[in-house]
């Protein structure tokens, strides 16, 4: 019943062969703590591309909110920050962490109960909600509009997870990452697709011919990931996101990704 996307998943797997078991202790940094780095000199991240404006390719580079405040963490440790593009799924299950594919995972990734048994959260660093993306002018402006519809949902998300559970009766397409659900909108192949608020957004400014029709008040929030037990790292990143909050940096960053002040 769930239609694949045809794209072909980019697997890393040899990555983590290689990086297996072998974590090296990095940078003590000016903080004098332990925090050992699975490839020396680098704070490795996980994230899944494109969400923008979290993170996504701008040429050869990788650019976003996400992408920035993980820069102020790799900046405190005195590293640089390496980008590894992986399927969400093995983000938000801990396996690539747990694999030591990288120390972080930056995904716009909501903090839930269930993530948070398989790998440790950093404290909350943006606020985010289910939304509705469709045409301009398709009159689906509620979950329940869309019996006997097709609704395109993002594999492993919060998203389709709310959708599993709310959007009854609707035919759920899954899409492995969120081009492809946009994309599927944009030119019908869906009737609609549901995402978090601030990627949906962010597209409509570029696409006047979608609209996002509404918001499920999911109360989200996305953090930052280590390993479990990784403390040393989590306290770090908490570190620098206080700090980053308390002198302005953060605002910048925020400012920079959506044109606002986020809300206090
Ligand atoms: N915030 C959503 C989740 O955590 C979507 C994240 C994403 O697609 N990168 O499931």
């Amino acid at each position: 019943m769930f239609a694949r996307s045809a794209l072909p998943v980019i697997a890393v797997a040899a990555t983590v062969t290689l990086l297996a078991g072998c974590t090296s202790t990095a940078s003590q940094g000016s903080s004098g703590s332990d925090i050992s780095l699975v490839k020396s000199g680098k704070l490795t991240t996980c994230t899944h591309l494109p969400y923008p404006p979290f993170q996504s390719r701008q040429g050869k580079k990788i650019v976003g909110f996400d992408v920035d405040l993980v820069d102020l963490v790799a900046s405190a440790l005195d590293v640089k920050q390496e980008i590894v593009d992986t399927p969400f799924e093995g983000i938000q299950s801990g396996e690539d962490l747990n694999a030591n594919q990288c120390d972080v995972a930056a995904a716009g990734m909501t903090i839930n109960e269930v993530r948070e048994k398989n790998l440790d959260f950093s404290d909350p660093y943006f606020e985010a909600t289910q939304a509705l993306l469709t045409k301009k002018g398709a009159s689906y402006k509620a979950l329940g509009d869309l019996k006997g519809k097709k609704l395109a949902v993002q594999q492993g998300t919060t998203g389709e997870q709310y959708a599993q559970r709310h959007a009854k009766g609707a035919k759920l397409v899954q899409f492995e990452d969120l081009a492809l659900l946009l994309t599927a909108v944009k030119t019908g192949q869906v009737d609609a697709g549901i995402d978090d608020n601030g990627v949906l957004y962010d597209y409509v400014k570029d696409n006047p011919d979608t609209e996002v029709t509404a918001e499920f008040n999911t109360g989200e929030r996305y953090g930052i990931a280590v390993r479990t037990g990784n403390d040393a790292l989590r306290k770090r990143v908490n570190k620098v996101l206080g700090d980053a909050r308390a002198d302005g940096r953060y605002d910048r960053i925020y400012r920079k990704w959506f044109g606002t002040a986020p809300k206090k």
